[in-house]
């Protein structure tokens, strides 16, 4: 594949992977709707589109990572969206955008003979700075084999998931959907633990060498809720989102997801409660909030 490929969406997770492809020497051509994140892009030597249509002008292979399934339906398909291009042939969503929506994309985009490829990625921010992110692809084998070795920049774990548009996506929706449980499970006993009198870093220590342990234990509440920094860098409103593209897909075959409602209940709670600009660790606040305990650094 060739080293040029444009960029869309330069925020927490696509600004750090865009900057290892620019790292290996790739050409970007890069577009998003913050002048300021722009600049700072035309700064490090990229170069800018105005519109997602002029980027499919320019590039033959567009990567997006945009917040919501409606950016990017509208950055794809849009009056002045990546289908507009004459030059583009390649799409690759590395967004969480829920089966619905990718395979929606995926056949506007074939109608102006551009190819679609689900990549959502897993690994929070530190994972795209790191490059160990996952990455799930959905979409023809030999064309996501061709993407493979440039995904691999931005994700040591490439898996293909299968040739259907949405694919990918359904893998990442339940991956987030195990991931928005294991937090709010791993809140709650913490709080209870602290409640007790347990220390909760002796707590946590236990935990990562005993039954409990996920990626909450491991990596979240260590780093970002016990020293009270409340930086995973992932936003509310994103998972809240991720969760209900789980729970829809459910409904739409039928699945009963007894656990699944639950914890998108908690996330609705938080929306309720003006979250969804905040990290996804302060979910932990309601709970310490109900039990009157705080977990980790007080001072
Ligand atoms: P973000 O809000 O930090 O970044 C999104 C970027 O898209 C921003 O720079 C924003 O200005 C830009 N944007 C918004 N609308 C646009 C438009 N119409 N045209 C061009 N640019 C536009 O979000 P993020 O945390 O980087 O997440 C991006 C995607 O990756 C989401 O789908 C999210 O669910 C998924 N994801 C996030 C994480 C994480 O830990 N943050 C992890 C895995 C997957």
């Amino acid at each position: 594949m060739a080293k040029e490929v444009g960029f869309i969406g330069m925020g927490a997770m696509g600004g750090p992977m865009a900057r290892r492809l620019m790292a290996q020497d790739y050409k970007l051509t890069v577009h998003d709707v913050r002048p300021e994140i722009v600049a700072e892009w035309r700064d490090l030597g990229a170069d800018v589109a105005a519109s997602p249509a002029e980027l499919g002008s320019r590039v033959e292979t567009v990567l997006v990572s945009l917040p919501t399934p409606d950016v990017v339906r509208e950055v794809a398909l849009g009056a002045d969206g990546i289908a507009q291009g004459s030059m583009v042939k390649t799409f690759v969503d590395l967004s969480t955008t829920g089966p619905n929506v990718a395979a929606q994309v995926a056949r506007g985009l074939a109608a102006k003979g551009i190819t679609a490829v689900d990549a959502p990625v897993s690994g929070g921010v530190a994972g795209a700075r790191a490059g160990s992110l996952s990455v799930m692809l959905a979409g023809p084998k030999a064309l996501c084999d061709r993407l493979t070795p440039t995904l691999r920049i931005i994700g040591k774990n490439v898996f293909y998931i299968g040739p259907t548009p949405g694919q990918g996506q359904m893998m990442k929706v339940i991956n987030n959907l195990l991931s928005a449980a294991a937090l709010v499970a791993s809140c709650e006993v913490m709080v209870l633990g602290t409640k007790f009198g347990l220390d909760p870093k002796v707590m946590v220590d236990v935990l990562n060498v005993s039954s409990g342990r996920n990626s909450a234990t491991e990596e979240k509440i260590p780093r970002a809720v016990l020293p009270r920094t409340f930086d995973v860098g992932f936003r509310t409103e994103l998972l809240h989102k991720d969760v209900r593209l789980c729970i829809e897909q459910a409904e739409q075959l039928g699945v009963p997801m007894w656990l699944g409602q639950t914890v998108r209940q908690m996330w609705a709670f938080a929306m309720s409660q003006g979250d969804g600009q905040q990290d996804i660790s302060t979910i932990i606040k309601h709970m310490e909030r109900w039990a009157q305990v705080t977990v980790g650094k007080t001072d």
